[in-house]
């Protein structure tokens, strides 16, 4: 089932919305600030955002910002009439859509099908990536530098892999854990860190200009590249 976070801060609207988004089978997230609306883009990785222009704290346009630095998650931007100027501006910030306010529920939704529909499957295919120098091949689980293989233990292979296949994306500890671990994984988070340390030392000759693995306060982490070719 897919996620979507709406990003709202008036309960009324964000309820109707909630209610036919789940009518029409979807999982919703809900957030009533811009700080909340990463909190909760990061923990629930959502298929979608809904996002308002106009929240508390940091406004629509910031969340957006911070969201495109992480993903390519779809997003469309809930604009009031006359934010014409700020349509634009959103559409090349990169939201995907915007619907303005004052709008009928059904139409949230038919918009929300349509850009599902059309965004890019976020799953890679190709089995092979290149970050700089480094080479990670997904299907045969090997990262070379400069023609040399690199040295993982399994697990740590496994998580480098997983942030690997989604570059610029973070991830809490929850969710490296869900995803690397296992969800039967009753150990501690500090797992992650650990792996993190060992898999930056195996990294060390990897230059930081081309990426590298940063920690986001608060978030986790996030495999950061600096293009992908
Ligand atoms: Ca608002």
């Amino acid at each position: 089932m897919k996620t979507i976070l709406i990003a709202e801060d008036e309960p009324a609207i964000s309820r109707v919305l909630k209610a036919y988004l789940e009518k029409a089978g979807y999982r919703v997230e809900q957030a009533f600030t811009g700080d909340q609306a990463i909190e909760v883009f990061v923990s629930c990785s959502p298929s979608l955002v809904l996002l308002d222009v106009m929240l508390p704290g940091q406004d629509g346009w910031s969340v957006l910002e911070q969201i495109r630095k992480r993903s390519s998650c779809p997003v469309i931007m809930l604009t009031a009439l006359g934010q014409l100027e700020q349509k634009l501006a959103g559409l090349n910030q990169g939201a995907d859509d915007y619907i303005t306010k004052p709008f009928v529920a059904e139409e949230v939704v038919a918009r929300v099908n349509a850009v599902l529909r059309r965004s890019p499957q976020l799953i890679v295919d190709e089995a092979v990536k290149y970050f700089g120098s480094l080479k990670v091949n997904l299907r045969a689980r090997t990262v070379t530098l400069h023609g040399v293989e690199l040295d993982f233990t399994p697990r740590d292979l496994s998580l480098f892999l997983f942030l690997a296949q989604h570059p610029n994306q973070a991830f809490s500890r929850e969710q490296l854990i869900e995803h690397v671990w296992g969800v039967d994984y009753e150990g501690s988070d500090r797992a992650v860190d650990l792996a993190i340390k060992r898999i930056r030392k195996t990294l060390e000759n990897w230059p930081a200009s081309e990426g590298e693995i940063r920690t986001l306060r608060g978030l986790g982490y996030q495999l950061y590249v600096q293009e992908q070719t």
